[in-house]
Parts: structure tokens; C-alpha cells; sequence
């Protein structure tokens, strides 16, 4: 633990261990540079090839104070569980609706025509078509490895007009369709569960404009985020939305499943960053609403519906977003703290102190970062264990400001023990670095084989004692332990604590239904006692249709069948799912 005297020394004096001169410059790069030096970063500091010395500290700092728009890493996918099985064998209580046709060859051949091209259409529909099983796998199974459908076709419009084609006709012939994003879906939602078609927004990828005076970005469906962002680092601008799945997920993906990821607690949700929308309703209907305006209160907001609607009442086929400017000075900290009632005074203390230039605060526990460290075998940002870790970013536009109110803050937490340890990213890599060993932790806790997830909301001051409840009640099943023979090696909390978001994970070296008895219903009998939320940001899926009723009272669930049934009559869009 940093000892006060230490600290004081440390952040109180610390411009005059930094510069060459001992001059008090007040230039943005040096004063950010002086958080670095300042201390908090203990001596074995992970980050020794750019640790800076009084020589080099303007270089390191100048580097330190851009918004980095570096690319995390794309985490690759969990290994895949032993013996994964088809979704429909997992849940046999599901049955195929025999409403649904199934495909010719006929329906084939009228795809292939509608979209023209042979690269559009990737069938297995006997006599229609050749393609390998394996051509078709990575649309039929999740990200997790959980779900695995039985699509037999897959289509990939190219233009809003072929998405509507493709719906008027599934309509028409009673085939079922689920539309497929970057299939990084965490509740099942992105892959059939029988045989329905799956319609792939992949190809739809184009950015159509960007005014950089208002920051609103017209993009097709099927962009994926970071490239989105990428663009828009180049104009000065963020996307307004950031995640772990940032490489490979759609921005249509996103807003159909309304994410809420890193940003939500600077920027707000996609409900009020989506400034319009292009969708195709399932009788092949075009929904133009691609307004570019900030205000239009001209009637019902319709586009609302299908933000966070998964892919149940429309496909989405081009959005309107409102973009910010990205700010140009980013820190990052990253601290270990000794319980998780002083993560929760870090973090008013953050809110109280770094306001408007706080845009992220995550909490992890200490066998998330465990699990990390086993996996990625690298070092870990502080040495010795903490019960639990936090990353603060802050972003701002004014270097000299952001730094005033961090520094303070940082005096603040480490002299009163709230913080026990902690280090702060000296320039991008090792922002970037920082970051990982929170973006890392979906990908690492499913390294022994599958992970039962729950992304939940809870009022602050209960949000982690689930975690420990779900253990203790995990163990006494005796399905908690080291060796094979237990099914679970590890519980996790982890998330987004700006927004009260846990993600609470069940690592397991195997999906077992003795593990799903002991959780479900109990984990969300729990979140309905403390009036939570069982689905914060994931959505519904197939993992979370059965237990909508611990959120949402039977009005509310009436008044969403209405809906679904209003757009949706034929039941064709993402079938089994949702509500
Ligand atoms: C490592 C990792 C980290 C993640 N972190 C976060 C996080 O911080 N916050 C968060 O909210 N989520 C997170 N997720 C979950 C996931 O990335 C998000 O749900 C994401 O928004 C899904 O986008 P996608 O393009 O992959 O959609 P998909 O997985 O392909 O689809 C998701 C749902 O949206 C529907 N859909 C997709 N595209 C369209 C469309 N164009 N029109 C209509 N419906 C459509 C699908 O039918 C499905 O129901 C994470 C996932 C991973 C793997």
C-alpha cells in the first residue's frame, strides 16, 4: 500500500520531478506527465521502456496527452466448449413452429436472383446448392459457443431494396429470418434455433456522409464499429458507443441491441445518440426515418421501437448517429482497492471531482483479473493481489484543467485509503494496455470452456453482494472447485460500475444443467427482490425470454406483444426469442 507520506510527496511536488529545468510549466503535455511521475505508479511500475525520465518526460507526455484512437485488440473467441450441442437438442422444451415453410430449392432460386450475385446467397438446401457445412457454421454458432443453429441458408443483401425483397417474400412464404450483425451477441439472439434463414448485414457497409459541424454520421447497418470509429478519429469525432466487441460487431447490431459498453455513463445510451433510421419491417416495408436532426418532435418516435428490439420487428438498414468531438487529452488510472465499499467511494469521489471529464468507471474483482493474468501470462499493472480493481478514464479538452482536477482527485483517494494502489498510462500503449485487462475478461473467463452470463442491473450498494451469494450458493452445491470434476472453476463480477451494470460471470470448463438449476431461477429471483434489471445491456435473446417477468410486470408484457404483433403478425423476425 502507498504509505500518505509517500503519496503526499509525491502528488503534492511533482512538476519538480518531472522537467529538466524545474520550471512549473503549465503546458498540457508536461502537467500530464506529472500525474506519471508523481508516484502513484509504484516502483514496479509494468511500463519500464517508457517510464519518463527528466530528459525524455515532454516527449512521453506529449504522446500521453492525445485522445488515442489506437485499436484494442479484437479478443478472439472462448475456446470452444467440449461436446457443445445444437440449441435445439440443449433446450428440447423448444419445439420448431410448424407455421414456418421450410426451404427449396424454388426459394433458392429466387434469392439468388433477387440479389444477383453467388457470393450473396451461402446455401445447403439440398439440390440448391453446395455449400459446406463449414461455410455455414460460423452463422449458426455464437460468439460464446453456446448456441448452435441449423441454418441451411444465409443471405447477404447488398442494398436496402434487396433486405426488403428478401423480407416481402419470407413473409409472403411463412420462412422464418433472423438478421445477423457481427454475431458477438452474448444472449443467443444472433443465431437461429432451427432452421431459419439468416439475413447478414455484412455486405451492407458503407459510410454515407459525416457534417463535422453538427457531428452527425449517416452509415449503413453493416459497418462495423471500429471502422466506423476509425473514420470518425480522422474527423475529430467519436462514435458515441465503445466495446469490447469493437472490431467485429455492427453499428446496426449495436442499436438493435441498444449496447451500452464503455462510454454510456459520458455519452448516454443509443436511444438518444440515434438521430434516425432506415428499417425494413417485415412485410418488406421501407421505414425511412433518416432524419439528421437533433430535435423533430413531430409524432411518435418510432425508430425507438427498434433500438434494443432484437431484430424482432425489422431489419435496420442505415442509422443517423449523433457523434461527439473526441476530446483531446485522455488519462487512464487503474487502481487496486481493498473492498468494495471503497470502490463505491471512488467512485462518487470521481463524480464529485472529475465531473464532466469522467468517461469511464469499471470495476473488477479480483478472480476476473486472475483469470486474466492465467490466460494472457502477462504482468499485471500492480503487484500483489486486491480484492477489487477499477479503471478510471477521463477525457477533456482542456490537458492543464483535466489535470488540476486528477491530480486532487488522486491526492484525495490514495491519503484518505480509499485507493490502496495504483498506476496512471504514461501514453497510448499503455492506455491501451490498461484497458485490456478490463476489455479482456469476457474473452479470458471463457479460456476453460463456456461461461453462464448475467448482465444485470442492481441499485449500487447491493450490486456486488450477488456475486458472492451466487458463490456461496455455487459451492454449497459442490460444483465449485479446482480439478475437472467440477463443472464451475470460478464466479466474477465485473462491469461498467458508472452505469451499475455487473456483469456477473460463471466460468465453467463445461455447460452442465446441474450448474443452470443452481442459478436459474435464483439469480433472477435475486435481482427482483432488489428491483434490478436482468438484462442491462445484452438483451433477451433466447438465454433471458423465460425470465422477462423478473423485470417487467404483465402490462408491460401485454403492451410489448401488441407491438410485436402490430409489425410482426406472421411471428417471422428472430422467432423463439425476446418476448
Ligand atoms: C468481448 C465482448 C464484449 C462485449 N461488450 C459489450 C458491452 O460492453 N456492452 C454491450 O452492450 N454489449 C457487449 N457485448 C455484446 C455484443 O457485442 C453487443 O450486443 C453488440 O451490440 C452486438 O452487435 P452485433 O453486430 O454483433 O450483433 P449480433 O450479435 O449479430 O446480433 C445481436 C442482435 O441484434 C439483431 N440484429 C443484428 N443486426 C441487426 C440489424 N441490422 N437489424 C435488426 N436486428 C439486428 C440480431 O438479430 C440479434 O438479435 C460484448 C460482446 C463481446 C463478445
Amino acid at each position: 500500500m502507498v504509505s500518505r507520506a509517500r503519496l503526499l510527496r509525491a502528488v503534492q511536488a511533482p512538476a519538480r520531478h518531472l522537467t529538466n529545468s524545474g520550471s512549473t510549466s503549465t503546458s498540457t503535455s508536461t502537467r500530464c506527465g506529472r500525474i506519471v511521475a508523481a508516484g502513484i505508479a509504484p516502483a514496479s511500475t509494468p511500463f519500464p521502456s517508457t517510464t519518463p525520465t527528466a530528459a525524455s518526460s515532454a516527449t512521453v507526455t506529449s504522446q500521453r496527452c492525445l485522445s488515442t484512437t489506437a485499436q484494442r485488440p479484437l479478443f478472439a473467441r472462448p475456446t470452444p466448449v467440449r461436446g457443445a450441442k445444437l440449441t435445439a437438442e440443449t433446450y428440447p422444451e423448444l419445439k420448431r413452429d410448424d407455421r414456418f415453410a421450410r426451404v427449396t430449392p424454388e426459394d433458392v432460386a429466387f434469392f439468388r436472383d433477387l440479389l444477383g450475385e453467388d457470393a450473396a446467397v451461402i446455401c445447403g438446401v439440398d439440390g440448391a446448392g453446395d455449400a459446406a457445412a463449414s461455410d455455414l457454421e460460423p452463422f449458426n454458432e455464437d460468439w460464446m459457443h453456446k448456441y448452435q443453429g441449423q441454418t441451411r441458408l444465409v443471405l447477404r443483401p447488398a442494398s436496402t431494396e434487396h433486405a426488403s425483397g428478401i423480407l416481402r417474400y419470407c413473409n409472403e412464404r411463412m420462412l422464418a429470418v433472423v438478421p445477423q450483425g457481427g454475431n458477438t451477441g452474448l444472449v443467443g439472439g444472433s443465431v437461429p434455433v432451427f432452421d431459419e434463414i439468416v439475413v447478414s448485414m455484412a455486405r451492407m457497409n458503407r459510410i454515407h456522409s459525416f457534417d463535422d459541424a453538427s457531428g452527425t454520421l449517416v452509415l449503413d447497418a453493416g459497418c462495423v464499429l471500429e471502422v466506423a470509429d476509425q473514420f470518425l478519429a480522422e474527423r475529430g469525432h467519436i462514435f458515441p458507443l465503445d466495446l469490447g466487441a469493437k472490431g467485429s460487431c455492427h453499428v446496426g447490431g449495436n442499436v438493435a441491441t441498444n449496447a451500452g459498453g464503455l462510454r454510456l455513463l459520458r455519452y448516454g445510451s443509443l436511444h438518444g445518440s440515434v438521430l434516425g433510421m432506415e428499417a425494413v419491417l417485415p412485410d418488406g416495408t421501407v421505414m425511412d426515418d433518416l432524419c439528421t436532426l437533433r430535435k423533430n418532435n413531430t409524432g411518435y418516435d418510432l425508430k425507438q421501437l427498434l433500438i434494443g428490439a432484437e431484430g424482432t420487428i425489422g431489419i435496420i438498414t442505415k442509422l443517423a448517429v449523433q457523434c461527439p468531438q473526441r476530446s483531446p487529452a485522455v488519462n487512464v488510472a487503474f487502481f487496486g482497492i481493498e473492498s468494495y465499499e471503497k470502490a463505491q467511494r471512488a467512485f462518487r469521489e470521481a463524480k464529485a471531482q472529475l465531473s464532466e471529464i469522467l468517461s469511464a468507471f469499471e470495476l473488477m474483482d479480483a478472480k476476473s483479473q486472475q483469470l486474466v493474468h492465467a490466460v494472457r501470462g502477462e504482468k499485471r499493472p500492480l503487484e500483489g493481489d486486491h480484492p477489487f480493481y477499477c479503471l478510471i478514464e477521463t477525457s477533456g479538452s482542456n490537458g492543464d484543467h483535466d489535470y488540476e482536477k486528477l491530480e486532487k482527485f488522486l491526492e484525495d483517494v490514495m491519503t484518505n485509503d480509499v485507493v490502496a494502489d495504483g498506476v496512471v498510462a504514461q501514453d497510448a500503449t499503455q492506455i491501451k494496455s490498461l484497458w485490456g485487462w478490463r476489455e479482456s475478461v469476457p474473452e479470458c473467463i471463457g479460456h476453460w470452456g463456456g461461461v453462464y452470463k448475467y448482465d444485470v442491473s442492481i441499485p449500487l450498494a447491493d450490486m456486488y453482494s450477488i456475486v458472492d451469494d451466487v458463490k456461496a450458493r455455487v459451492d454449497e452445491a459442490g460444483l465449485l472447485g479446482d480439478t475437472d470434476e467440477f463443472p464451475v472453476l470460478g464466479v466474477i463480477g465485473y462491469g461498467h460500475m458508472g452505469d451499475s451494470n455487473l456483469h456477473l460471470n460463471i466460468a465453467v470448463r463445461r455447460y452442465d444443467k446441474a450448474v443452470e438449476r443452481v442459478l436459474e431461477p435464483y439469480v433472477y429471483e435475486w435481482i427482483e427482490k432488489r428491483k434490478g434489471s436482468i438484462s442491462a445491456e445484452h438483451g433477451l435473446g433466447l438465454a433471458k425470454k423465460p425470465y422477462i417477468k423478473y423485470s417487467r410486470n404483465d402490462t408491460m408484457l401485454g403492451l410489448m406483444k401488441q407491438i410485436k404483433n402490430l409489425y410482426d403478425p406472421n411471428g417471422i423476425m428472430n422467432p423463439y426469442k425476446y418476448i
